[in-house]
């Protein structure tokens, strides 16, 4: 019989595998996962087993930022990941650290793990798993649900391109992926693509080595919905948004849909080409933005009763209360709250839940704005005096732009308040300064860079 814990590793490595499928191609996800497998799940540690030492080297070589990344979105307790070659009988462990573990996990079969099944539409590149009736509809997104129904409905012709922005785990790729399911089923002969666009960079730079780029081309040019998420990684990628931009035209032009997601709007991608941003801007954009504790409820609720779990109202409303970040962490917190209560075989109490997540839950560093003045005083080596000296001095006029910058922007303090604290300022003055740094940075990498220094500063 299987224990519970071998459930939930095969349903995390499931999770993984199909995360790590939407940013692979087909043949190498198949070559390099198809025998492998979580054999052990070790104080934050989890164990793959894989067939043989080429596999080990090739994941950990060229995988292991993904593999982790994926792990840790589904659970983010994981600390770390080996890989450990498992021999075809399961039963000797051929390994660097040879048994300290006990294995009872088997290496998937591709049936075990319904290998073949994770998307059903592998040619769209989709998950089955993200639609519209598993996405939660809140004030905090439900402006981007709306364009993404109607773009589903009626592809091509209201928000084209749209253009859906914000930080990560919020919902992005679950948005995106519905708008391409929801049309497939409405229309099954769509010609629908979803794609990261770092597997575009990765596929036009292999077209290019294979002297395949004809074909490349024309591939993009063929699909009604192209879905191509993460757009920020195409920051300062020039070769690549050249390309892209001559995809986009074409698609464009002939009538068809276009949706993208990036963790910032196009005005924050450093090294964005002014012609494909205002590509970007030229349809639909809209933020999401984190969801508020009655919003983190609603998830919860939604998510305990989709799993078929039951929760406390007490202990929901805890997680609604510590879980603060995003959806994808809130996620995580309740798979290891129902992973723990399966392996014990009771509902856990309150303090029990407060034990686990108390390892999740990161310390908060409350900063006020005297706390990032003096920050920039020191950075700047000027003292409290020049903030509100008449003068138009660079030396002083940069670091206090940058202090009304920061206040405003990280924490939202308002213009007529930060025009005080500068000495009576109109906060005209300071709305210039917001807008003048907010448009510096677009063109300057090393401001941006000194700015990020000095946020490393306030927060560390
Ligand atoms: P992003 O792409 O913005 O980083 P994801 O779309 O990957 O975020 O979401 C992270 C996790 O949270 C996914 O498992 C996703 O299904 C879930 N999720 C996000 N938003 C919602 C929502 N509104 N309703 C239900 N699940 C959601
Ligand atoms: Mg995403």
């Amino acid at each position: 019989m299987q224990t519970n814990e071998e459930t939930n590793y095969d349903q995390l490595w499931k999770d993984v595998l199909s995360e790590i499928e939407m940013t692979t191609s087909k043949t190498s996800f198949s070559m390099w996962f198809k025998d492998t497998g979580i054999s052990n799940f070790n104080d934050g540690v989890v164990y793959i087993g894989v067939p043989n030492n080429f596999v080990k080297d090739w994941l950990l070589n060229k995988y292991h930022k993904f593999i982790i990344g994926a792990l840790r979105n589904n659970n983010p307790a994981i600390r770390g990941v080996d890989y450990i070659i498992v021999s075809k009988d399961h039963q000797d462990i051929i390994t660097k650290n040879t048994a300290p573990h006990k294995f009872t996990y088997t290496p998937s079969s591709g049936e075990q793990l319904g290998f073949n099944e994770f998307n059903t539409d592998k040619e769209a590149n989709l998950n089955p798993r993200y639609t519209f009736d598993s996405y939660v509809v809140a004030p905090f997104n439900e402006i981007a649900h709306a364009a993404a129904i109607s773009v589903a409905k009626n592809p091509g012709n209201l928000y084209n391109p749209l253009f859906i922005y914000g930080g990560v785990g919020l919902g992005k790729t679950h948005l995106l992926q519905s708008i391409g399911n929801e049309m497939k089923k409405n229309n099954p002969s769509a010609k629908v693509y979803y794609l990261t666009s770092e597997k575009f960079a990765n596929e036009y730079v292999s077209s290019i080595q294979n002297k395949t780029t004809n074909s490349f081309k024309e591939k993009y040019r063929k699909y009604n919905l192209l879905i191509v998420d993460d757009i920020q990684f195409f920051s300062d990628k020039l070769k690549i948004q050249e390309e892209f931009f001559h995809v986009f035209n074409s698609l464009y032009e002939s009538g068809n849909q276009i949706v993208f997601s990036s963790d910032k709007s196009p005005q924050h991608i450093v090294g964005l080409e002014e012609r494909l941003r205002s590509r970007f801007e030229g349809g639909m954009m809209i933020d999401v933005s984190p969801p508020e504790y009655e919003e983190r409820l609603a998830i919860l609720k939604v998510k305990v009763s989709q799993k078929n779990f039951t929760l406390d109202e007490d202990v929901i409303n805890y997680i609604a209360e510590v879980i603060k970040e995003n959806i994808r962490e809130l996620e995580g917190a309740l798979n290891s709250i129902i992973g723990q209560s399966k392996i014990r075989g009771r509902i856990l109490t309150l303090s029990e839940v407060e034990e686990i997540l108390r390892k999740k839950i990161k310390p908060i560093k409350v900063v006020d704005a005297e706390h990032v003045i003096k920050t920039i005083l020191n950075y700047y080596k000027i003292n409290e005096k020049n903030l509100t000296e008449r003068t138009r001095r660079k030396e002083i006029v940069k670091p206090r732009q940058i202090a009304m910058y920061i206040l405003r922007n990280d924490l939202n303090t308002s213009y007529p308040h930060i025009g005080r604290r500068f000495g009576q300022k109109d906060h005209t003055t300071v709305i210039h300064a917001y807008k003048k740094i907010s448009e510096d940075i677009r063109r300057d990498k090393k401001l941006e860079q000194e700015i990020n220094n000095i946020r490393d500063i306030i927060y560390k």
